[in-house]
């Protein structure tokens, strides 16, 4: 994981509150673990209309958790040429703000092989929490801060069922981590 430099513009406040918020509130009732099981079946049998209805769900019971709009999913069966996220590291999904719309995809764009459970629920979780950025934090942009990540993981690993990992942050050049 690599984070984005921090604006040096009037947005860095808020950037700045980005990195500090590294955890995030749970629902503890196991509804996300035992939807994320039916994403890992429906993934299985590898009909992408099935993965994207229990996306859908698994959006709806995590966006009524945390009192946001409903955020509309698209599956996609290969990655498309052009993508929004910059990152590189960052192959199966996107988030566009402004139509409040993720899309991740099944199959990487250049072997078409497709993507393990883990990655494909990492991906949603991390572009669910950009929409979380947006519609319950407030910010005005969704940088990839090291809160930013530490969110993602953590609600990932409760979709999981795993148990957080401690993330490790070495600083590299251009205030970045
Ligand atoms: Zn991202």
């Amino acid at each position: 994981m690599l984070t984005d430099a921090p604006p040096r513009n009037s947005k860095r406040a808020g950037f700045l509150e980005s990195d500090r918020i590294k955890t995030l509130d749970l629902p503890n009732d196991g509804r996300l673990l035992a939807i994320a099981k039916s994403i890992d079946s429906a993934m299985k049998a590898g009909q992408s209309a099935g993965v994207r209805r229990v996306c859908s769900e698994f959006l709806d019971i995590a966006s009524e958790f945390y009192k946001v709009p409903d955020c509309g999913i698209r599956v996609l069966a290969a990655r498309p040429l052009r993508v929004r996220e910059y990152m590189a590291t960052e192959l199966f999904g996107d988030y566009a703000p402004e139509t409040m719309l993720i899309r991740v995809w099944m199959r990487t764009a250049l072997r078409k092989e497709i993507t393990s459970f883990g990655t494909f629920l990492s991906t949603l979780c991390h572009e669910f929490c950009h929409h979380l950025d947006f519609q319950q934090l407030g910010f005005p942009d969704s940088w990839h801060t090291r809160g930013f990540y530490e969110r993602a993981a953590t609600l990932y690993h409760c979709a999981r069922g795993t148990p957080p990992k401690h993330l490790y942050w070495v600083p590299v050049a251009g205030g970045r981590w």
